[in-house]
């Protein structure tokens, strides 16, 4: 049976557990995602306090203040930030205040320092003031008991602050998991090693451990196994042990030894698919001691975007992630390209935006084992089954991280 793309992915998505929490510094939570919702246990900011330097004053007090004809009040007292007044405004008076300190009873509005000139114990203020200018109220931010963050949001920067004003120095974050990468084939090739006839390099492992990280995944590197039952059960188990996912490479594909399908096979409930998608037809994908293990194809190419399609969004879900997909978007073809097979064709192009509209052009040969049509590549785009798409008509288009 061939799946769609949609079919494939909706399955392992279903299937993949959600890591346990655990509780984080705030600080460390960075990048994580936020497994608990987050309520205010105090208004923010904690008090009405002048969001300027200038004098406290009643509003109505300076109604007819101008540069010609300023209002003159009695200054009874000087707040700075960070103490508390003790005296209240009454009409005729005015206390000088600092940004971020506490409002005095009897005032409702602040004028900022320019607008005013001191003498000895009085002010004069040459600009009328409306009620509440330049006051922040108390809970105008946050009130307690507001639910400031949910869970499942990826925490930057500004949550942790939020957190810091909240009063909340650990959160509970899911655990990001750890995730085993194996290479598979008797032809692989340790870098630094002799070639031997026959034999390549092994650069899918280190293209998936580099995924991995991108993603912020640990990744258990657990080398090159060669197709060998025996080993290959032993590397695997072993994985299992230490890892929360495991990720193949090579050997799911007809034709194989079938050595990676033999040991799958044992360790759990493995299913070997065919994707109607190129590249990356076969796969395979199941779950064993509860933990979701990958198999990968060995193609290159096919490794890498089975990864960017699948794997990295079921990680993302394990570690909590609500949004689990790149943004596509709608990209112009820079030539006709034709897709006549049932496979949905994903492309290798550069996509580049010119008067406000993306466009798209793939990166020479697209043979599933091409890698350096991915080195040219910032992205993928879309060519749907039995169809062919014209120059200057759009196709779905992705870029593969930050757009570059
Ligand atoms: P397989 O999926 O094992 O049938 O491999 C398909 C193709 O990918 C073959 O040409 C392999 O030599 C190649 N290949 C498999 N594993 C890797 C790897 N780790 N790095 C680079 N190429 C690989
Ligand atoms: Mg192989």
């Amino acid at each position: 049976m061939m799946l769609t793309v949609d079919q494939a992915r909706a399955r392992i998505l279903d299937a993949v557990p959600r890591m346990p929490a655990k509780k984080c510094g705030i600080v460390d939570s960075l990048g994580s995602i936020l497994a608990q919702s987050v309520y205010a246990g105090e208004n923010i900011p904690p008090f009405n306090n002048s969001a300027m330097d200038g004098y406290a004053l009643i509003a109505s007090d300076v109604k007819t203040a101008s540069d010609e004809n300023p209002v003159t009040l009695d200054v009874i007292e000087t707040i700075p930030a960070g103490y508390a007044p003790v005296k209240q405004v009454k009409n005729g008076q005015a206390t000088r205040i600092m940004t971020g300190a506490m409002m005095p009873d009897g005032a409702d509005s602040v004028v900022m320092v320019e607008k005013t000139k001191a003498q000895e114990s009085n002010v004069d203020i040459f600009d009328p003031a409306t009620k509440a200018q330049n006051v922040r109220f108390i809970g105008e931010s946050v009130k307690t008991g507001d639910l400031v963050i949910s869970t499942g949001k990826f925490i930057r920067p500004q949550e942790i602050a939020m957190l810091a004003s909240l009063n909340i120095s650990e959160v509970d974050i899911y655990q990001r998991p750890k995730v085993a990468v194996v290479s598979t084939g008797d032809e692989l090739t340790q870098l630094g090693e002799e070639l031997k006839p026959g034999k390549i390099r092994d650069s899918n492992r280190y293209g998936i451990c580099a995924q991995l990280i991108e993603a912020g995944f640990e990744v258990i590197d657990m080398g090159i196994c060669d197709d060998n039952v025996t080993e290959l059960e032993q590397t695997l188990r072993s994985a299992l042990g230490q890892a929360d996912a495991l990720i193949t490479s090579g050997g799911v594909s007809v034709g194989d030894y079938d050595v990676v399908k033999i040991v799958l096979e044992k360790l759990g409930d493995i299913n070997f698919w065919r994707v109607a998608m190129k590249p990356g037809k076969p796969q395979a994908f199941g779950i064993a001691d509860g933990k979701p293990i990958f198999g990968l194809p060995g193609n290159p190419v096919s490794s890498l975007t089975v990864f960017e399609l699948f794997v990295r969004p079921a990680l993302f879900k394990m570690a909590g992630y609500t949004k689990l997909l790149r943004p596509t978007f709608k990209a112009v073809l820079e030539t006709d390209i034709k897709n006549d097979t049932n496979r949905v064709n994903f492309m290798r192009a550069i996509i580049e935006k010119h008067n406000g509209k993306y466009h798209a052009k793939i990166t020479g040969d697209q043979g599933s084992g091409i890698l350096y049509s991915l080195v040219l590549a910032n992205g993928l785009i879309t060519i749907p089954v039995n169809q062919t798409i014209h120059t200057g008509e759009t196709v779905d288009a992705q870029f593969f991280g930050d757009a570059f």
